[in-house]
């Protein structure tokens, strides 16, 4: 009878964790970007560039501590590769790590 190891413990767990993250990643390969005319960016205020939000239309991102908010520190945000990312307020399609939208959550 063999006797699990740590090595053997974190060598599996790795590869569990490697293992979850090819869906995320297959998924968004050949997905196209969420464009600024798509009926739920205009929806959501969605930006490529958050810093061309309207924060008068949209004052949680106006001031100091609007401007801190972008796709890439958003909860909803998982980040895959070119400043991209998929979110999931928005299936199907990539967001701009640099963009943002009205539904922009911490992420803490
Ligand atoms: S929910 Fe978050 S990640 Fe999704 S578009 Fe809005 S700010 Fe970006």
């Amino acid at each position: 009878m063999s006797k699990q190891t740590r090595r053997d413990f974190l060598h599996t767990g790795a590869a569990l964790w490697a293992t979850a993250l090819i869906p995320a990643i297959t998924v968004a390969e050949g997905m196209p970007a969420l464009e600024e005319t798509d009926p739920l960016a205009i929806a959501l205020g969605y930006k490529k560039n958050a810093a061309e939000v309207d924060t008068a239309k949209y004052p949680k991102r106006a001031g100091a501590s609007g401007a801190t908010q972008f796709c890439s520190n958003c909860a909803l945000y998982v980040e895959q590769q070119d400043g991209m990312g998929l979110c999931t307020a928005i299936p199907g399609k990539l967001v701009a790590g640099a963009g943002w939208c009205n539904a922009w959550i911490p992420t803490t």
